[in-house]
């Protein structure tokens, strides 16, 4: 992957807009303001050039719905020629690399397996998300929306799902060899170790990232047998945020999950399934002497985003620092392997 750069004018209103909305869900700004600007590109797409710049002119930019007084200066300006001062101020406060460790495996990701979109909990379409991915110079990614039991992130019935994949296929087709758009999703662990999902339809994804939600303070000897028929499941490909321990943010602490983490690795390596690194700063799971665990046991790991909006696509830099002070190689990590051996892999 590759970190993004500064634009430099003259830049056009809906790149301008875009990488606003990059960097401040990147910084993990409110998602109120985001999503304005978000409305703002919608809004602009459907305006010509030419409609644009008379508005801007005629100062009637407004008069669009969608647009507000932030965008509406934005656009302005970027239309003028000029580079917005809203991009250059959001630049500074937001446009250095999250950090600086972990740039050589950066450098080697390929992909990610775990990213939403808005069809679950994610605040942008599929083709957002891809198009983000593509800047960020991936060369895959798996859409991981939530499944049908997890309600409150707008889990995928069988029929959605169903419809998302004729969606996913398509977009494919419009990508030519450029990227690839695995199907996938993230499948809720039941509290038996069984997934969220009907067979028929998991065995049509490429990829099979799998989490728990729910119950997260059972006992160990709860927790851990329906782990480890989790992983057992030859559906199964990533485990994802296994501890479901949150460390920072608004949604507050949670301490990690507790179950035999030896004996839950030990099951990820012998059904030949990935350990992932969550990039998300808020949930930074597994823990580092997880992480080392499973790389003293030889597991495969995965470097996922976890991504609800395509500025976070980003955070793997974090991940991609951790692994790195851990000492996980990087053919260790299924998201840096081209996309041909993911799909092998995940169908082995
Ligand atoms: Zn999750
Ligand atoms: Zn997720």
């Amino acid at each position: 992957m590759e970190q993004p750069t500064a634009p430099e004018a003259p830049i056009s209103p809906i790149d301008a807009l875009r990488r606003i909305c990059f960097l401040l869900e990147r910084g993990r700004e409110s998602s109120y303001r985001i999503d304005a600007f978000r409305r703002s590109i919608e809004a602009i797409t459907l305006v010509s050039d030419e409609e644009l710049r008379e508005r801007v002119e005629a100062g009637t930019l407004k008069q669009i719905k969608g647009i507000g007084d932030s965008s509406a200066a934005i656009i302005g300006q970027s239309v003028r020629g000029v580079l917005p001062a809203y991009l250059v101020s959001t630049e500074e406060k937001h446009g250095e690399p999250l950090t600086r460790g972990g740039a050589a495996l950066y450098a080697a990701l390929r992909g990610d397996l775990h990213a939403h979109s808005n069809w679950s909990d994610g605040g942008s379409p599929i083709e957002e998300m891809v198009l983000a991915a593509v800047e960020l110079g991936q060369e895959w990614m798996a859409l991981t929306d939530h499944s049908p039991r997890l309600t409150v992130a707008n889990g995928l019935s069988r029929e959605r799902l169903t419809q998302q994949l004729k969606r996913v296929d398509a977009i494919n087709a419009s990508l030519g060899d450029a990227f690839t758009l695995l199907r996938g999703i993230e499948v809720d662990i039941h509290l038996d170790g069984t997934l969220d999902q009907d067979d028929d339809l998991l065995d049509q994804l490429d990829v099979v990232t799998a989490s728990i939600h729910s119950k997260l303070r059972q006992p160990s000897f709860e927790m851990t047998p329906r782990m480890v028929a989790a992983v057992r499941n030859p559906r199964t490909n990533v485990l994802a945020h296994c501890t479901g321990q949150l460390v920072t943010g608004s949604r507050g602490k949670r301490p990690p999950s507790q179950f035999d983490a030896e004996k839950v690795f030990r099951a990820c390596l012998e059904n030949d399934v990935a350990v992932e690194i969550n990039s998300r700063p808020e949930r930074c799971d597994p823990p580092d002497e997880l992480i080392e665990l499973a790389r003293d046991l030889g597991c495969l790991f995965t470097i996922d985003s976890d991504a609800h909006a395509p500025g976070q696509l980003d955070m793997k830099s974090l991940g991609c620092e951790r692994a790195e002070r851990l000492g996980i190689p990087a053919e260790r990590i299924v998201t840096t392997w081209p996309v041909d051996d993911v799909r092998a892999w995940a169908k082995g």
